[in-house]
């Protein structure tokens, strides 16, 4: 992605989560685990490794992902009122959320993005620079 590709979005680009919990249900899916993530989320529930591993997640292949509710696709974390449960602690793959490379590809792909994500179209939304953009495109 640090080539041609991302100069559409050199000036930044708006956002604000809002909280609202749309990417975190309505469709299948995966949220795929790092051990740090393990780690935090396990000392954020104040259980161990293992418990957490037990209680809310599955084996995908050779990855770890959450839980989901196979009704609703909710994910196991999203408690009442759609928020996130663990929103302080939540895995990298949310927290990249909504700087992923799909999403960047092209400024076609972001405008997409707006019908799911009403982070991207908040009035106050501060423009994230291209600079912390790439960065989180790093961790990804
Ligand atoms: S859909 Fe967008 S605004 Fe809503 S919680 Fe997810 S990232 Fe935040
Ligand atoms: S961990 Fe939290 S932010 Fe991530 S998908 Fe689940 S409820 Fe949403």
């Amino acid at each position: 992605m640090t080539n041609k590709l991302n100069l559409w979005y050199k000036g930044g680009l708006a956002f604000k989560c809002t909280g609202c919990g749309k990417c975190c249900t309505g469709a299948p899916g995966y949220v795929f685990l790092t051990e740090e993530d393990i780690e935090t989320l396990a000392k954020h529930f104040n259980i161990s490794n293992l418990d957490f591993l037990k209680k809310y997640t599955r084996q995908i292949g050779h990855q770890i992902s959450l839980l989901e509710d196979p009704k609703n696709y909710d994910c196991t974390l999203l408690k009442e009122g759609k928020f996130c449960s663990a929103y302080s602690a939540r895995p990298v793959q949310c927290r990249t959320f909504p700087f992923w490379e799909e999403n960047l590809k092209s400024p076609k792909a972001w405008e997409e993005l707006k019908n799911s994500c009403e982070g991207l179209t908040q009035i106050d939304a501060p423009t994230i620079a291209f600079e912390e953009i790439q960065k989180t495109l790093d961790t990804d």
